[in-house]
């Protein structure tokens, strides 16, 4: 099939309220109609998403954002200029028409244009803005080819646009605007960035802020702290997985059982265990991160050990957002530290 007939193909399924995964530069979305309740819910069942936590609404543009949104700020207009399409997502408080499904009940909607081609042409022929939410089952590692998208759900649940493999790899950078602004989480495009476009700064995300907060502003409050879905245990692997430092090297070789270690650094370790390397440069860690917590998960081994990712380089902000989704990655009830021991 050629592209624009598989194009066609999935606005078909959209229109009749199906759901598509599509690429997208950061990860495989699930997409659906967002003006389509029984299309979103199924989004939700499919993925056994929590009804708290909201999706993105991918746009081609900001002319198609505008309308999903109560006002527009100049930030908004600048922000969508100088970076869509990108891995940019931006919080405004909602129009009527969004579905308080897409929010998670909140007066709050986040809205981004995908950089893809095939995304923007599938947006593009449907003409109305998808809901695009990981195309993964909640809380798990997110999609980052097709066959990932293809390994977690039925053909007849899910039509997949194969775009190959995504060139970001981890999360849009999520940028609420409804207050002061403020990045909830953090991703490829960085506070430096969104500064310079601002010309003043967005406060940073930090660790552990705004977690399970209920969707969208309190009202009376200044500054809303309107976080929802960022749940401390996230993109996690089947196997208990830990983040390791130089003092717990010896630690690891000495286990028994097998360990799948991703290492940045080119460290080796003999059988039983198995050595992922991983890009010692953010970007490209970021792009391939994903799919070898997959490969690491499907060696069955006894612990994923990751080890943790380099401050203070010159991509200290990229490596922040990596440092973000491992640190969910490895969040265990019972915490990391007595996996190693
Ligand atoms: P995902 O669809 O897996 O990329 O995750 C979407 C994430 O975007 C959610 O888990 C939230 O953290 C964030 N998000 C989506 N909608 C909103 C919103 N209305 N307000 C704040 N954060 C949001
Ligand atoms: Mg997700």
């Amino acid at each position: 099939m050629s592209t624009s007939e598989r194009i066609r193909a999935a606005v078909e399924r959209l229109r009749r309220g199906g759901i598509v995964a599509f690429p997208t530069e950061t990860v495989y979305g699930l997409g659906a109609d967002a003006m389509n309740a029984a299309a979103i819910a199924r989004v939700f069942s499919l993925k056994g998403r929590p009804a708290s936590n909201p999706l993105i609404l991918h746009v081609a543009g900001a002319a198609a954002a505008r309308g999903l949104v109560r006002r527009w700020p100049d930030a908004a207009e600048r922000l969508a200029a100088a970076l869509w399409p990108g891995p940019l997502t931006i919080v405004l408080p909602k129009a009527d028409r969004v579905l308080p499904a897409i929010t998670g009940g909140g007066d709050n909607v986040a809205v981004r244009a995908p950089d893809h081609p095939l995304a923007l042409a599938l947006l593009g022929e449907f003409g109305g803005p998808l809901v695009g939410p990981s195309a993964n089952p909640s809380g798990r590692v997110s999609p980052t080819a097709a066959a990932h998208v293809s390994a977690s759900f039925r053909p007849q649940d899910v039509l997949v646009l194969d775009g190959g493999p995504c060139r970001a790899g981890i999360e849009s950078t999520v940028l609420s605007l409804a207050g002061a602004p403020r990045i909830l989480r953090p991703g490829l495009i960085t506070a430096s960035q969104i500064e310079a476009v601002l010309g003043y700064p967005a406060t940073p995300w930090q660790p552990g802020r705004g977690q399970e907060s209920p969707a969208g502003g309190r009202p009376g409050m200044a500054e809303p702290l309107p976080a929802p879905g960022q749940l401390p245990s996230h993109y996690a692997p089947a196997t208990p997985a830990v983040l390791f430092d130089s003092a717990d090297w010896p630690r690891i070789l000495s286990r028994t059982a097998t360990t799948a270690i991703l290492t940045h650094s080119g460290r080796t370790a003999p059988p039983p265990h198995v050595v992922l390397p991983l890009p010692g440069a953010a970007a490209a860690y970021a792009a391939r991160l994903y799919a070898a917590l997959r490969e690491a998960d499907a060696l069955m081994p006894s612990l994923i050990a990751v080890e943790r990712p380099p401050t203070g380089s010159a991509d200290a902000e990229l490596w922040v957002a990596i440092l973000d989704r491992l640190s969910r990655a490895v969040a265990r009830t019972d915490g990391p530290r007595n996996l190693l021991s």
